[in-house]
């Protein structure tokens, strides 16, 4: 098993040793309470005096206040709490404020999401306001001099957590005493901790939250810079801990443990200068140009820190990047929230204004200051062996041509359905509704598969005007291009269109549209009892009522919101009996449902890609079926068809093979199961059934 390469250090980092072994120290040594008067409360009061000595020194806390906290969330919402009663009592003096909280359009959700909520608990009725940010993702300083005068509260960050763009904090300074705003200053240091030097005392800055997870802390400890002056409300009242300024028993284990972090970026030895982490962040660079042709970078390599990188590939999703990373093991974030077939963009990329397709798609590795050479050494050669399985898998383009297979291929773009259909034998292919974004990726598995294009579909007239098949079109060159069909692409001279052994036939639905019938050619077509698949583009229920297909034929749809993958009209017109939904395994469950399941089938629903970067279809040792989620129409049918085994499918984590068994039980197979968690929880759980075997 290869070991895990960890490129998410802006979502969390291990914690140090150094500060396990202190949280273990302070939890099993030093446990008391540093409120208590006797020894043992004086030992422990020492230690977080030495821990909040520290942070002062790291922050240049001046003589501003320092206190620990649970992170960087109850942090800001301490800074805005402040912020906002301070406002409210100047306001019932009569006093003039501004009337506008500004934040930068880039800022963590925590930041507007608590100007909100205290917004509105505290009945003041400000207006909350985005600033914009320019091209690079910095604060549009123009757009910042034209609106301070109306900020009462100014929220940006030090360093951005998706881009890692570092914000020019001398410029909105100079912004702020130009204008002589009275305006408050939150400053979120969360990602600049131990990356950017700092020095709070000497700023205009009021507030400064940071988390202790994100620089080898462990999780719930943080801290709050708060400038002498700046008016202060505590969030959390009660037995006066921190001075009266955050009550409740300090979270000692964490405190020491962020003090051991403290400790080590005093001493100036355990963490990697900004020179020697520029120096791995190129070799990033250099890797990932290599592995992944287009790739672009959605950050300003000169602007931004050098533990971090975003980037987006033509043609492949965050979710797919996402996947093939992990089949590696290297663990990597995506941009945007895609638990859905609808990808949500980023909003911190929409923010500087990138293409669409860079912000849905985009894809960050980010590492920590304490990553040495080695490792980053493995994730390059990582990286490429991801590049060769894509490569491998036809998906960029390739010299390569693999074996081809009949095959028919499920491809989707925010809800959208292309469909691909193979055929081995004659080495053909035909594309049903080609959409632009998938163009250089079809493009690139027909040239590599060394197909013939026998034609390019379409079910109704093309949205786009027919720019998707004119791109496909331009990236195919010429090779294996369809011959010039009607309206809808279909050839002049074929009713019905072969491909090899089967057959594709058209039906007309009315304005204008169609659908496809693809099946074993027989004389003159497909016998109904013969057809196979139905790619129905976007008929109706009542439409799909009325055609001419058998009920058991499944259904292609032309969108697939929902991924529902693939239906019959059995299904839908409800004639299936009800099958319990919840038939999910547990990691924990598998071994004995395996056990007593012999026939059970265990069916591996990742891509060819993720096998190619990190191994053959299998889980715990155990070999399984290989069968892409992209494919699972090329199956369902046999499945229906012969006797009913147990399936058991599985993926990374639980979400696709989730998705095939929804499928298998909407079409009434009952016997499909699935492991809740994927891998990620299934290895652990069947590692001891392979070696037993
Ligand atoms: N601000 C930024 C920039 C962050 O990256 C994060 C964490 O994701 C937070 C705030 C919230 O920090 P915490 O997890 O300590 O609440």
């Amino acid at each position: 098993m290869m070991t895990e390469i960890y490129l998410d250090g802006n979502a969390t980092t291990a914690v140090l040793p150094a500060a396990a072994a202190a949280a273990l120290h302070a939890m099993a040594q030093g446990f008391g309470n540093p409120s208590s008067t006797h020894a043992t409360g004086l030992q422990a009061k020492a230690m977080l005096d030495g821990a909040r000595a520290r942070a002062r020194r790291v922050v240049g806390a001046g003589d501003g206040r320092l206190m620990f906290n649970s992170g960087a969330t109850e942090g800001i919402q301490t800074a805005v709490l402040s912020a906002l009663c301070a406002l409210r009592a100047r306001r019932a003096r009569g006093e003039r404020t501004g009337s506008v909280l500004l934040y930068g359009a880039t800022e963590h959700k925590a930041v507007p999401e608590s100007l909100a909520h205290w917004n509105r608990l505290l009945g003041l009725d400000l207006e909350l306001r985005a600033l914009p940010v320019d091209g690079d993702g910095r604060h549009d300083l123009a757009a910042l001099r034209a609106q301070v005068g109306e900020a009462a509260l100014l929220c940006t960050m030090a360093a951005n957590n998706e881009t890692g763009v570092i914000s020019d904090l001398d410029g909105i300074a100079a912004v702020l005493a130009d204008s002589g705003s009275d305006a408050y200053w939150l400053v979120d240091c969360v990602q600049a901790l131990g990356k950017l030097a700092l020095n709070l005392g000497a700023t205009r800055i009021d507030y400064a939250p940071f988390s202790g997870h994100k620089l080898y802390a462990p999780k719930g400890v943080g801290m709050l810079y708060v400038r002498a002056g700046a008016p202060f409300t505590p969030l959390i009242a009660g037995g006066g801990q921190e001075s009266g300024q955050r009550s409740g028993t300090e979270n000692m284990a964490g405190i020491a443990a962020l003090g051991a972090v403290l400790a080590a970026l005093e001493d100036g030895a355990v963490f990697r200068s900004h020179t020697q982490l520029e120096a791995m962040r190129e070799r990033l660079v250099a890797s990932l140009r290599r592995a992944l042709p287009g790739v672009v970078f959605n950050m300003p390599m000169a602007t931004s820190l050098p533990t971090t990188l975003n980037f987006s590939v033509p043609g492949l999703a965050s979710k797919e990047l996402l996947d093939l990373f992990d089949a590696a093991r290297v663990r990597v974030s995506s941009g945007s929230a895609c638990s859905s077939s609808k990808a949500a963009p980023s909003y911190v990329l929409e923010a500087m204004r990138l293409p669409h397709w860079r912000s849905g798609a985009a894809i960050r590795m980010s590492f920590g200051p304490h990553t040495d050479l080695a490792m980053i050494a493995d994730a390059c050669a990582r990286i490429e062996r991801c590049g060769e399985a894509l490569r491998a898998s036809c998906l960029v383009p390739s010299e390569l041509a693999p074996s081809a297979r009949d095959g028919v291929i499920q491809l989707g773009v925010d809800g959208a359905c292309t469909w691909l259909l193979t055929d081995a034998a004659s080495r053909s292919c035909v594309i049903i509704d080609p959409l632009a974004p998938l163009a250089g990726r079809l493009a690139a598995y027909v040239r590599c598969q060394d197909y013939r294009v026998a034609a390019i579909l379409h079910t109704q007239a093309p949205p786009d005007g027919g720019a998707a098949r004119q791109a496909l079109l331009d990236e195919l060159g010429g090779h294996g291009a369809a011959p010039a069909g009607d309206a809808l692409g279909w050839p002049a001279h074929a009713a019905p269109l072969a491909l090899g052994p089967q057959a594709l036939v058209r039906v007309a639905a009315g304005a204008g549209r169609a659908y496809y019938l693809l099946g074993r050619a027989g004389a003159g077509g497909v016998a109904p009892q013969d057809v196979r698949f139905a790619f129905t583009g976007a008929l109706a229920a009542a439409e799909l009522d009325a055609a001419r297909i058998e009920l058991d034929t499944l259904l292609c749809p032309g969108h697939d919101e929902q991924n529902l993958l693939c239906s019959s009209l059995r299904a839908e017109r409800g004639l299936v009996a009800a099958v319990d939904a919840g038939a999910n395994l547990s990691a924990a469950g598998l071994e004995a449902f395996l056990l007593s399941h012999p026939n059970a089938l265990l069916i591996d629903v990742r891509e060819a890609y993720e096998h190619a970067a990190g191994g053959a279809a299998a889980l715990g040792g155990r070999a399984a079926l290989s069968v892409p989620l992209s494919r699972l129409g090329e199956h369902v049918g046999d499945w229906l068809r012969g006797e009913r085994v147990p399936l058991v499918f599985f993926c990374r984590s639980g979400n696709r093979s989730g998705k095939a068994v929804a499928c298998l039980h909407r079409l009434g197979y009952a016997a499909a199961w699935h492991v809740s968690g994927g891998m990620a929880l299934g290895e652990a759980a069947l590692a001891p059934l392979a070696r037993a075997a």
